[in-house]
C-alpha cells in the first residue's frame, strides 16, 4: 500500500506559498507515494493544477477531501481548527506549527491523535541543512529586504557617473548577519551599495568580508548555545547602544535581522539613534515578526519618523512565493525521506535527532 500525501490552499491572510511544488510531487510519485491536492492549491504561488496533474498528483475539489484522504499532510502555516477537524486520527502533519502562538490547536491535534512535526524545530545541524526551512525562508526574507529598501529609498544604491555629475553610492548597514542578514548583504552588494554589517557573533566576520562588506568590530561578543547569539546583559546593552549610536548615523539604509532564539527580538535601534539618522534614510526591520529591532517599528506598517521611513514587513517569504515555495517544498521532500521507507511505510525513528527534536505531538502525547 502506498502512502497518501495531501496539501491544500493556505488560508492564512497574505500567505501565498504552497507546501509542495510540481517538481517535488513528481519525485514523490516516482518514489511510490500518492499525492492529493486541493484544486488551485498552488495558484497564488503561480503553480497551476495542470502542472501538478502532469507530475502525477490527483486534484480534489475541496480541502476537506484532500485532508481526509491523506496519511501525511503538508502545510506552510499552522492548520486552522476546521482543517484539524478534517484530518484523520493517526495521520501526520508537517509544517510551521508556531506552537507558542497556537497552543489550543496543538491540544486539539493531540486530542485527535494527529502526529505533528514542526519545520521550525528542525535542528540546525549539518545533516539537516537540506531540511532547514528556517534557513531557506530566511534567505528569501534577507534578499527581499534589500530589494524593498532599494525600492523605498529616494537614492541610488550604486555609484553613478553621469554627465549630470557623480552620484555617491548608498551606505547600507546590516544588523545581524545570520542567514537573512548575509543574504541582505549579498543583495545590497550586488546592487552596488557600500555595505557594513554588525553582529555579536564574531564567527560571522569572515562570511561578511567574503561578501565584500565591512565587519563593524565591537568589543562585545555574545555567542550563545548552538551557534546562536545569546541575550545581552543590561551592561552589554548599554555598550551596544554606545557603539551603534556612533555607527548608525552614517547609514542611508539599515536592514535589521537580529534574533535570539525563544525571546523577543532585541531592541538595538533606539529612538535617539533614529533621530541621528539623515532624513530620507530607511530602516527595514525584518525582525518585526518577533517584535522588531527598532524601538519605533510597528509590525506590518511603514512609519515616517522625522523623515526616516521605518518598515517592519511581515511574512516576506510569501512575497516571493514561487521560489520560497520551491525551497520549502524541497525541505519537506527531504524530511519525508527521513520519515518514510520507500514511499510505503511510515518509520518514526526517534534515535534520529532530526525527528526527535522536530516532533511536537506523537500518539496523542505533546512532546514540547
Ligand atoms: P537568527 O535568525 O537567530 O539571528 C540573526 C542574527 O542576529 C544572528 O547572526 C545573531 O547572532 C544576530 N544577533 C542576535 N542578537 C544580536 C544583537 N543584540 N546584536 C547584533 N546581532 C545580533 O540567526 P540564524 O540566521 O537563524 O542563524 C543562527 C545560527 O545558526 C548561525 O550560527 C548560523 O550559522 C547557524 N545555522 C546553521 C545551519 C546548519 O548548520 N544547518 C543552518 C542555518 C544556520
Amino acid at each position: 500500500m502506498s502512502i497518501n500525501i495531501g496539501f491544500i490552499k493556505e488560508i492564512t491572510p497574505d500567505e501565498k506559498r504552497v507546501a509542495l511544488v510540481p517538481e517535488s510531487v513528481k519525485k514523490l510519485s516516482d518514489k511510490g507515494f500518492r499525492v492529493f491536492l486541493e484544486k488551485g492549491a498552488g495558484e497564488k504561488a503561480r503553480y497551476h493544477d495542470l502542472s501538478y496533474k502532469e507530475s502525477g498528483a490527483e486534484i480534489l475539489e475541496s480541502a476537506k477531501e484532500a485532508l481526509s484522504r491523506s496519511q501525511i499532510i503538508l502545510k506552510v502555516q499552522p492548520p486552522s481548527p476546521d482543517e484539524i477537524e478534517a484530518i484523520n486520527p493517526d495521520s501526520f502533519l508537517i509544517g510551521f506549527l508556531q506552537h507558542y502562538k497556537y497552543p489550543e490547536r496543538i491540544n486539539m491535534m493531540a486530542d485527535k491523535k494527529i502526529n505533528a512535526f514542526a519545520m521550525e524545530l528542525i535542528p540546525r545541524i549539518t545533516r539537516a541543512q537540506s531540511i532547514d526551512a528556517l534557513s531557506s525562508q530566511a534567505a528569501v526574507a534577507g534578499y527581499k529586504a534589500a530589494i524593498i529598501a532599494a525600492n523605498m529609498s529616494s537614492r541610488f544604491f550604486p555609484m553613478l557617473t553621469t554627465a549630470a555629475g557623480t552620484i555617491r553610492p548608498s551606505r547600507v548597514l546590516v544588523i545581524g548577519a545570520g542567514v537573512a542578514g548575509l543574504q541582505a548583504i549579498a543583495t545590497s552588494r550586488r546592487l552596488g551599495a557600500i555595505v557594513e554589517a554588525y553582529d555579536v557573533r564574531k564567527a560571522v566576520k569572515e562570511e561578511i568580508q567574503s561578501l565584500g562588506a565591512k565587519f563593524l568590530e565591537s568589543p562585545l561578543v555574545a555567542e550563545g548555545a548552538g551557534g546562536y547569539a545569546r541575550e545581552l546583559t543590561q551592561e552589554e546593552k548599554d555598550m551596544q547602544h554606545r557603539f551603534m549610536a556612533d555607527n548608525i548615523g552614517r547609514a542611508d539604509i539599515v536592514i535589521s535581522t537580529a534574533q535570539v532564539p525563544g525571546k523577543r527580538a532585541p531592541i538595538i535601534i533606539t529612538k535617539d539613534m533614529v533621530e541621528k539618522m539623515k532624513p530620507s534614510s530607511i530602516i527595514i526591520d525584518i525582525a518585526a515578526e518577533n517584535g522588531g529591532n527598532c524601538e519605533l517599528t510597528k509590525p506590518g506598517e511603514i512609519i515616517d519618523y522625522e523623515g526616516v521611513l521605518i518598515y517592519g514587513p511581515l511574512n516576506l517569504p510569501s512575497t516571493l512565493a514561487t521560489h520560497a515555495s520551491e525551497m520549502y517544498s524541497k525541505n519537506l521532500l527531504n524530511f519525508l525521506i527521513l520519515l518514510t521507507k520507500e514511499g510505503k511505510t511510515l518509520d518514526v525513528d526517534f534515535n534520529d535527532e532530526i525527528l526527535l527534536k522536530s516532533c511536537v505531538i506523537f500518539k496523542g502525547e505533546i512532546k514540547i
